[in-house]
């Protein structure tokens, strides 16, 4: 913990509350509601946590916008009047601030407030967090509503600091940059890139991607929601979300029962070809066993390497955008517009440094092992995420005995029990991040489900007396063997799709299946139990 100044003042809350975006407003609404004590700190100036940050060009959820929302205030869902299919990232944004001015949550929100350390007093039973610039807040339960995906991955391209031209990361776009006619260098192609490369490709001058790893790219499909189609869908809200709710990805989605290979080659294709037409993520429901079978799933895979084939006017480039190393699913599967088409316009040009390797970045741009320079304005980086961990391990958290958890999870990988605490460190909650359904799954649909827990569990600990909970360190062990086993039945540890699943795309990351693979009822299951049976697997004293 950094030294406090002598003159810092600190504020005592029942519970302190780490972030300001779909978890951390929906906690504090339902908290201040049932009478706690709550307060959030938010680093950013605003509301909207990942939706405040990623302002790239082409950012956009590929959950449907009436999905992607809050379900718990009927008036609200009625209210909000969603334009498209799919929302924009300033949409979603858009919302949450509404959100957060209709249940006047600001009025309890620190903002610009980065947490660097909180410590645990074992004598008093309180976490003491400091702030950056040397505020103290003081609460019984400390709240990590900080995303999966909120602190992104250091930089680890060869002579990077070479390059003298701008430097722009997806992760914190400044506002309306599109950068106009320049020549632009965009690494990453996962779900970032694939959204941002189309987008920058219409208004920069020169467009040259770095591509290590190809993805399975499936067309959003995304348009204006038609005329009478969201009265529809607001008469029908409270079924829609209940199907939500009892679907395992939270939301709804109408899967095909089939297996693959029970219909003939015809069948399987028209599925596909009709899935593909349609858009989305349902195109993962074409059939059952995809995500199990890896002959089901050559096949999917085959099919979209057909589309690529038929998309891409260059042969060479349609081949190195085919992903051959990895099942579909396996990485994280990519939604996005015009992607693939992208690829014919004169001004982009593909670099995929598996077939030519970099060198090292110079003062100008990049070079080659073959001697080819490449010469860029700007460097935009889409190189993902210290999932999961980061936002935990930057901070200097420490528990029971001054235990660093920063140095347990580097050394053993991020355990939990039910996905929820850790141990070692009482009262410490975790909501929506690793041991939990989160980024498997709608994560709104998610975020509710454990605000809901966390609730009830509050509520129980004040009726009954209780003062702190604990996870269980057997408990916890077994939670982590279920979040592996349940991986181990998917095809999703197989081949070499460095996932930030499981920390393979950071080098020296402790490689640990973090979400849980099985869905949200499944885990609901699993948490109700552990509550129904006085919090099995935590320690209520
Ligand atoms: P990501 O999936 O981790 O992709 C990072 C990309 O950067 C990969 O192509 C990776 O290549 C590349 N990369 C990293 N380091 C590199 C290096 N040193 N040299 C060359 N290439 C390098 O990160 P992301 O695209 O930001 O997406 C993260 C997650 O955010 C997504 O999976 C999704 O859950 C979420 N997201 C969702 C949406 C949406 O709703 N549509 C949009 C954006 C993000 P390798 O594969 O070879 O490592």
């Amino acid at each position: 913990m950094p030294d406090t100044p002598a003159t810092t003042s600190v504020t005592d809350y029942e519970v302190l509350v780490v972030g300001a975006g779909f978890s951390g407003l929906y906690l504090l609404h339902r908290l201040r509601a049932e009478g706690h004590r709550v307060h959030v700190v938010e680093q950013a100036p605003e509301v909207g946590g990942t939706w405040y940050w990623n302002r790239y060009p082409g950012a956009r959820c590929d959950v449907e916008s009436v999905d992607y929302s809050y379900s718990w205030d009927n008036d609200l869902q009625q209210e909000w009047d969603w334009t498209e299919k799919y929302p924009a990232q300033g949409d979603i944004l858009a919302y949450l601030k509404h959100v957060a001015d209709r249940f006047d949550l600001r009025k309890d929100i620190d903002f610009d407030t980065t947490l660097t350390g909180a410590e645990w007093d074992e004598s008093q039973g309180l976490w003491t967090a400091t702030a950056a610039d040397g505020r103290v807040y003081r609460a019984r339960y400390l709240l990590m509503a900080v995303g999966c995906l909120s602190v992104p991955k250091d930089i680890d391209l060869p002579g990077f600091d070479n390059f003298e031209g701008r430097v722009l990361r997806t992760y914190d776009w400044p506002e309306g940059e599109h950068l106009t006619g320049q020549r632009v260098g965009v690494v990453g192609t996962g779900s970032t890139g694939a959204q941002v490369i189309p987008a920058l490709a219409e208004t920069v001058g020169d467009l040259t991607v770095v591509q290590r790893t190809p993805n399975f790219v499936i067309p959003t499909r995304n348009r204006p929601l038609h005329d009478g189609e969201l009265e529809g869908i607001k008469a029908d809200y409270p079924d829609r979300r209940v199907r939500n709710r009892t679907h395992a990805a939270g939301v709804f989605r109408n899967d095909n029962p089939k297996n693959a290979f029970e219909v003939d080659a015809e069948e399987r294709r028209s599925t596909f070809q009709e899935r593909w037409e349609g858009g989305g993520i349902n195109f993962l429901g074409s059939f059952a066993d995809l995500m199990f079978d890896q002959a089901a799933n050559d096949a999917v895979a085959e099919f979209v390497h057909t589309k690529i084939d038929e998309i891409v006017d260059d042969p060479e480039t349609a081949g190195s955008l085919k992903p051959k190393s990895y099942p579909l699913g396996a990485k994280r599967p990519v939604v996005a517009t015009d992607y693939y088409e992208t690829y014919n316009r004169d001004n982009v040009h593909l670099v995929d440094v598996k077939k030519r390797p970099l060198d090292t970045f110079t003062e100008k741009g990049f070079r080659l092992a073959d001697g080819t320079e490449y010469e860029l304005d700007t460097m935009v980086l889409a190189t993902g995420f210290d999932a999961f961990t980061g936002p935990f391990t930057k901070m200097d958290i420490r528990g029971t005995e001054g235990r660093s958890l920063a140095e347990t999870w580097n050394r053993d990988g991020a355990k939990t029990h039910l996905g929820l605490g850790t141990a070692g460190f009482p009262n410490m909650i975790i909501v929506a991040s690793v041991g939990s359904p989160s980024v498997l799954a709608n994560m709104v649909t998610a975020i509710e489900q454990h605000v809901e827990w966390i609730s009830r569990l509050l509520d129980t600990m004040r009726e009954e007396g209780y003062t702190t909970i604990e996870a269980q360190e057997p408990a916890q062990e077994a939670w982590v063997q279920t979040v592996e086993d349940v991986a181990a039945m998917t095809l999703w540890p197989n081949g070499d799709s460095g996932s930030w699943y499981r920390g393979a795309n950071i080098d020296g990351k402790v490689q640990i299946f973090m979400p849980y693979a099985a869905g949200i009822v499944e885990y609901g299951n699993a948490i109700d139990k552990s509550a129904a049976n006085n919090y099995e697997g935590f320690t209520l004293s």
